[in-house]
């Protein structure tokens, strides 16, 4: 029987729930039990007054292969870092591997903090339970609710990309910045906006979300357009992420070769690879174009693996000036500062009080 015991043994002055965290993808009568016991654990969630006193910030990055966790002192400096593998497909087990992660690392520490989670996904405006998840196990479950329970405090959730955009807009690259566009370029492609250092979140909790736009002036080099596992089709994560990157290189007659093979090839002088990597820029020149008409940001941030692409920081900004609405552009596409840490920095800096 699983029991949040480890969790419940730090916190002395907070009740811990008696029953086990019900798994709410049972099915048949055990299932109505499950979810009786369910809203009562939520309904504690939900009216716990949670102390919290430190200015200890935690952050925990959900990733598809790993969970990670640090702690910010109040210089922004991490102070204490620690990760294990995520469980693939168990929802159960994920909760509690971010039960143990958070209780070792307060034990280490001496101090409780405040802790922001970054994942893939969203929770519905409905009833908060996950939408747009790639790690398919946090689909329809209340993951802020049933955190909450378990870390007995309050949490602040975010998108990933989201997460990633805050921590570039707090001390990475656009720390100077009004309005930050950060974009993840990797397995998918993500975007999170951050307005003064705070993360715009929007009507639908979907501001940002820039890679299921279909991709603009598609032209005979971009058709017929390919299909997204969001069932729409052409969407600019289908054309821009990495997988998107060897896909149309093998479309075009190239070899099956990996992102940075095709990167290294283009640098190399390789035909091909030259010609796949300038088709590469021409769409996220006209897709960024589209980000500049509407939100005009002082900065992009590109972070995700073809973030590394030194290039493209020359190349696109080139190429976005005939599909922008002015006579002078001044905004700057950046790379990140932080790396694979902005993701999980960020959702530190969900806390961001001052
Ligand atoms: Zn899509």
């Amino acid at each position: 029987m699983w029991r949040p015991a480890h969790i419940s043994g730090i916190i002395p002055d907070v009740k811990a729930p008696a029953a086990p965290l019900p798994h709410t993808r049972s099915a048949g009568a055990s299932r109505q039990v499950m979810c009786g016991q369910l809203r009562g654990w939520r309904k504690l969630a939900n009216h716990t007054n949670w102390r919290m006193d430190s200015m200890l910030r935690i952050g925990i990055d959900l990733g598809g292969s790993k969970i990670e966790l640090i702690a910010l002192d109040d210089a922004g400096r991490v102070s204490l870092r620690r990760r294990r593998p995520t469980p693939q497909g168990d929802y159960r087990g994920t909760l509690e591997a971010i039960g143990e992660l958070l209780a070792a690392a307060e034990s280490e520490l001496g101090e409780r903090g405040r802790v922001g989670i970054g994942m893939p996904g969203a929770e519905s405006t409905l009833d908060g339970r996950i939408k747009n998840a790639n790690s398919t196990c946090l689909i329809g479950e209340a993951l802020r609710e049933d955190l909450q329970l378990l870390l007995q405090r309050e949490i602040r959730l975010a998108n990933d990309a989201n997460c990633f955009a805050l921590s570039e807009a707090i001390d990475g690259a656009g720390r100077d910045a009004e309005v930050v566009f950060g974009v993840i370029l990797g397995t998918g492609v993500g975007g999170g906006i951050v307005v003064r250092q705070q993360v715009l979140n929007g009507a639908n909790r979907i501001a940002g979300e820039w890679g299921h736009n279909p991709l603009p002036l598609p032209g005979e080099e971009s058709l017929p357009p390919p299909r997204c596992y969001c069932g729409r089709f052409g969407c600019i994560e289908t054309w821009l992420s990495g997988p998107a990157l060897c896909a149309d290189h093998l479309r075009h007659g190239g070899e099956a070769m990996t992102a940075e093979m095709i990167c290294a090839g283009a640098h190399a002088g390789d035909p091909a690879c030259e010609a796949t990597l300038a088709r590469y820029e021409r769409r996220l020149a006209k897709s960024l174009a589209q980000v500049i008409n509407i939100l005009d940001p002082q900065v992009i941030v590109l972070g995700g693996g073809l973030s590394n692409v030194e290039r493209l920081y020359e190349k696109v900004p080139a190429l976005w000036a005939a599909h922008v609405f002015s006579d002078v552009i001044g905004t700057r596409l950046l790379r990140n500062v932080h790396g694979d840490s902005s993701g999980v920095r960020g959702a530190a800096w969900l806390w961001n009080e001052r």
